[in-house]
């Protein structure tokens, strides 16, 4: 890390702690003294939290890049952390974990901010191209695309709610020529990176996992329309229970990445606890990979270009090289390093070394509504009722009428931020496929791809925890592969 980064990274939980402290000082003078004791220790809370964080950030920073690793992994967002920790397990192997991000700090962990991370430059700050036909209400007609570009990636800009996703999801993917991947097969590895502190989860066959790396908890507090909206879903037929259990169609309250007031990222979940202790794991912030290298004429990937500390420098792979830099940079630096669509490729200038359709598969969910909930009793007890303020660019559509609600989705075009798919999993017979059953890219010895890019249909649920099972998933595979004895 270069003393520029270092500085920053510093220096910006301490100025958040400062603003902080100006806060307290203007409302402590109008407010009881009780409230202010319990401000003050708040905020030294906050502190000693802050500071804990930066000692397990600082540790690795300012070692040197060797030459040559076992295994390269591309990204340090949701997959990139769960890889690299599981890969370098084996004390044999050395892993070398390269992310474009600088650290996480406490400030980005507390769940109250999590929108206004995408302001900032943990935020990679993509946009899509300006349309006559959507994003209508946003500047120049483009929608913001966040993705993590930080210590963690989305996992640190996300919402944290927790899902698995339906079980149909994952037996078709099997279906669709992929073994392995049932809901049968992968219910071991959800228990595996699951530490499930929800009291009432389903205690049967699919129970969740109570041990592992990542936290799921109920958010506390409860608001008045977090009450509402659960008893307002039992009002119109929707049974209570654990929504990650047996039985999915479920109402509860939300179950999130959380513990203790935290926001429960992947780099906290996995790369904390080995801070100091794995001498064989490498992670290096701050490093723009640019290109996987692979030989044209044996197909091998041998090695990356990375950009860091003000150069661009070669290291090499002895094994395998991984990309998890997720759904859109994935199929970037998958295209930069000539694996893609052979035109396409050869229209920018980029000799082609395996034709394959990286990219194509796009997928993400549409923000649902909740409209008809509010005509519940639960929802009217409240006084809730939806406000009637008509978007201009569609008032003259009859109120609520499909075709309203048609415009307002062209104006408010907005998608959850569940990219995926650019990298799809599928057996070689398969046109769209990228990569095969066990996550390598079709034609290429050596290179992987683990994270959302891979799935060949979104699930139908939050995806960050489906994330967290490929990674867990690729990196058994791999040990398998490389003969390490699981
Ligand atoms: C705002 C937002 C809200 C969301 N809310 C939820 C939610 O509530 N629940 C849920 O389940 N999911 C949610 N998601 C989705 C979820 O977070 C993602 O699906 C998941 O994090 C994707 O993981 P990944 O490993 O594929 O990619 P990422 O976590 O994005 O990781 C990719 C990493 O690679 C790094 N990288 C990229 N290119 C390079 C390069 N060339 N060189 C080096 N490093 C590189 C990136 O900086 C990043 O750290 C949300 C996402 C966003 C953005």
């Amino acid at each position: 890390m270069t003393a520029r980064t270092s500085q920053r990274s510093l220096s910006r939980p301490w100025a958040l702690v400062l603003a902080f402290l100006g806060l307290l000082a203007v409302s402590a003078s109008a407010a009881e003294q009780s409230y202010y004791d319990n401000s003050m220790l708040d905020m030294m809370e906050f502190m000693r939290r802050g500071q804990a964080q930066l000692d397990l950030e600082a540790l690795d920073n300012g070692r040197k890049l060797l030459t040559k690793y076992d295994f390269i992994v591309v990204g340090a967002g949701t997959a990139g952390c769960a890889l690299a920790a599981r890969l370098s397990e084996n004390p044999k192997w050395k892993v070398l974990l390269l992310e474009a991000g600088g650290p996480e700090s406490y400030a980005m962990d507390m769940p109250i901010v999590a929108h206004y991370l995408q302001l900032g430059e943990m935020n990679w700050k993509y946009r899509t191209e300006p349309s006559a036909s959507y994003c209508l209400a946003m500047n120049n007609n483009r929608c913001n695309w966040p993705r993590g570009k930080v210590m963690g990636g989305s996992s640190v800009l996300n919402y944290m709610m927790y899902t698995r996703g339906s079980r149909r999801d994952y037996d078709r993917w099997a279906e669709l020529g992929n073994p392995g991947w049932s809901y049968r097969d992968v219910l071991p590895y959800f228990r595996k990176y699951e530490a499930s502190n929800i009291p009432d989860a389903d205690p049967g066959p699919t129970r969740p996992g109570r041990q592992g790396p990542v936290k799921i908890s109920y958010t506390e507090p409860r608001t008045r329309i977090a009450d509402a909206f659960v008893r307002a879903s039992q009002e119109a037929g929707m049974p209570r229970g654990d929504y990650n259990g047996e039985t999915q169609l479920r109402v509860s309250y939300l179950q999130a990445n959380v513990y203790n007031e935290t926001r429960w990222s992947s780099n906290r979940a996995y790369l904390y606890p080995l801070k100091g202790k794995r001498t064989n794991l490498h992670v290096k912030k701050n490093a723009l990979v640019t290109k996987v290298l692979i030989d044209p004429q044996t197909k091998t990937a041998y090695g990356i270009m990375v950009q860091t500390e003000g150069r661009v420098q070669k290291v090499l792979a002895r094994r395998e090289v991984v990309v998890s830099a997720g759904a859109i940079n994935t199929p970037q630096l998958l295209m930069l390093s000539g694996v893609g669509p052979a035109k396409h490729l050869r229209e920018v200038g980029i000799k082609p070394i395996a034709d394959l359709a990286v990219g194509y598969n796009l997928q993400d969910h549409i923000a649902p509504a909740a409209v008809r909930l509010l005509e519940e009793p639960a929802f009217r007890a409240i006084g809730a009722r939806l406000l009637e303020k008509r978007l201009p660019g569609c008032s003259h559509l009859r109120w609520r009428s499909s075709d309203y609600w048609a415009c307002h989705a062209r104006h408010f075009t907005f998608t959850i931020y569940h990219y995926s798919g650019t990298a799809k999993m599928g057996p070689s017979s398969d046109p769209a496929a990228v990569v095969d059953a066990r996550l390598r890219v079709h034609g290429i010895r050596n290179l992987r791809v683990a994270d959302a890019s891979i799935m060949p249909h979104l699930i139908s649920g939050h995806p960050n925890g489906p994330v967290y099972l490929i990674a867990e998933k690729a990196a058994d595979m791999i040990k398998q592969d490389h003969n390490y004895v699981l």
